[in-house]
């Protein structure tokens, strides 16, 4: 399938993850994974498939430096087993140090969904027990939801300034009829995604389906927009004159230079020089490129160093007579464009946050993201909140939960004999993915194990469901027994509910 559509409220499956990662970006979970402190079995396992700038968030866990974690839920329906690989998520970012928010996207259900209030708090209260019974610490963490989040509305607000209609057009598919708290909506789940970074910038992660995508990227996309000051790139490797410094002081009134160290300021200088021609927007060939260098050298701005990818480019003698003037006459520009320096794209990054954070700014961080798959339902086809045979809820009673398992269809061969002599299909099983997603827990050998036999033949599916039937009967008995030991926990977190 050329056209994977992710559609944040379509039921579109996404069938070929593999397309994800050419057509949208998505990058390999995997290629991370060594950097990733104890990682998760989902993880591991490679349920957790794709990411999107996740190495900020893996490093900050393995440094112990300020990082977030936070994932919203629309209270539409029960909370299933799907729905529990994102609780497992939140929690573990929680446990590796990350401040961890979960939030209840009521404004969402009650809008895009038209809930009533009355059925979005029950099922809100649903969703929130398991959370905190799979072991959500709401001491540490964050609980809220939308529609009484007064700082999350006016970030909404704010980020809605930076985006129009016919960007939603060309993302969601939004018409003429589309009704105005759809958009809203859209931009209270922008500032949900932003809302861990409101008091201070930092590496923020939004675990979520691959559906969730175009959501993720739009995030990433307004907080870039919402930086009045960008500094793409910068080099910051300079000493700064004294007479420089009063120059760049001079420029900078409203900002305070004694809040930046000398290669700072030093890039903000020279940053400001090249915007007024940016060499980008010159076409200028390898000895022009020399020249200006030189002349930036004689005006003591060296070192710096050419990126290679304006080398092949050729001047008009107008644009470089322009770019001479700029640097020669020192004429002094309030924005900047670096791209003829070289800096680690971080480094500039975290440059620009910290100009913008001394500005007043939010300084915010792309966030950025993992992705599971999705659970592929006990009757085939996708897992479903709307057909109850597909997902075993967490509210199932646990013998309900015993007779879907049973009931379940397999990767197993036509006969006994078949599937001994060819072995099972493990990897189109929902019930091994019952194994591999919940059932096996942190155990990596138990859900190898069930995997090779499946394969090698030796496990027949009539006792591989009976096993894994009673397995899902104990984990259901056992949490909704956890259920009921937090009821305090909810109500000692300040969120608001009526019961
Ligand atoms: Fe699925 Fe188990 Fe049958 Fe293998 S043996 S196909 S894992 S039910």
């Amino acid at each position: 399938a050329d056209d994977v559509a992710l559609d944040p409220w379509g039921s579109s499956s996404v069938s070929d993850y593999r397309n994800l990662f050419e057509q949208f970006g998505i990058e390999e979970f995997d290629e991370i994974l060594e950097a990733v402190p104890n990682p998760h079995y989902l993880m591991r396992r490679g349920v957790i498939f794709g990411h999107r700038d996740y190495r900020p968030v893996a490093e900050a866990l393995q440094n112990d430096e300020p990082a977030a974690v936070l994932s919203g839920f629309m209270p539409t329906g029960d909370p299933h087993i799907g729905h529990k690989l994102v609780f497992d998520e939140i929690i573990w970012h929680q446990q590796q140090g990350a401040d961890a928010y979960g939030l209840i996207a009521d404004l969402e259900a009650n809008s895009a969904r038209g809930m009533s209030w009355a059925e979005i708090d029950e099922h809100a209260r649903d969703y929130l027990l398991s959370l905190l019974a799979l072991g959500f610490d709401p001491e540490e963490g964050e609980l809220y939801r939308q529609s009484t989040n007064r700082e999350l509305q006016d970030l909404a607000f704010e980020l809605g300034a930076e985006a129009n209609f016919s960007e939603f057009q060309a993302i969601y598919g939004f018409d003429g009829e589309t009704d105005v708290s759809h958009m809203q909506s859209v931009v209270t789940q922008m500032a949900d995604i932003l809302y861990p970074q409101l008091e201070e910038p930092k590496p923020t992660v939004i675990p979520v389906g691959p559906d969730q995508d175009p959501h993720v990227r739009l995030a990433r996309d307004l907080a870039e927009r919402m930086r009045f000051f960008k500094v793409s790139e910068a080099y910051a490797s300079f000493e700064l004159e004294p007479a420089e410094r009063a120059l760049v002081a001079e420029f900078y009134q409203d900002l305070d230079p004694a809040a930046f160290d000398d290669d700072q300021l030093r890039c903000v200088h020279v940053a400001e020089a090249l915007e007024e021609t940016p060499l980008s927007e010159i076409d200028v060939d390898a000895d022009t490129l020399r020249a200006v260098l030189t002349k930036l050298e004689e005006a003591g701005m060296e070192p710096i160093r050419p990126r290679t990818r304006f080398f092949d480019r050729r001047a008009t003698d107008e644009a470089f007579d322009a770019l001479i003037d700029a640097i020669e006459g020192e004429k002094r520009v309030y924005e900047n464009h670096v791209d003829a320096f070289d800096l680690e794209p971080a480094e500039a990054q975290e440059l620009a946050r910290e100009v913008e954070v001394a500005n007043g700014g939010y300084g915010f961080q792309p966030p950025s993201s993992i992705y599971h798959r999705f659970m592929t339902g006990l009757t085939g086809g996708k897992m479903s909140s709307s057909i109850p045979a597909s997902h075993i809820s967490l509210l199932d009673d646990p013998e309900d939960g015993y007779d879907k398992v049973k009931a379940a269809t397999t990767g197993g061969r036509e006969t006994a004999e078949e599937q001994r002599e060819k072995g099972g299909k493990a990897d189109e099983c929902p019930v091994y993915e019952l194994y591999a997603y919940l059932l096996a827990g942190d155990d990596d050998e138990f859900a190898k194990r069930v995997y090779d036999e499946c394969v090698g033949g030796e496990r027949l599916c009539g006792d591989c469901k009976e096993q894994a039937a009673q397995l899902m009967k104990e984990f259901l008995v056992e949490h909704q027994e956890k259920r009921e030991e937090v009821t305090d926990l909810l109500e000692e977190a300040d969120i608001e509910l009526e019961s």
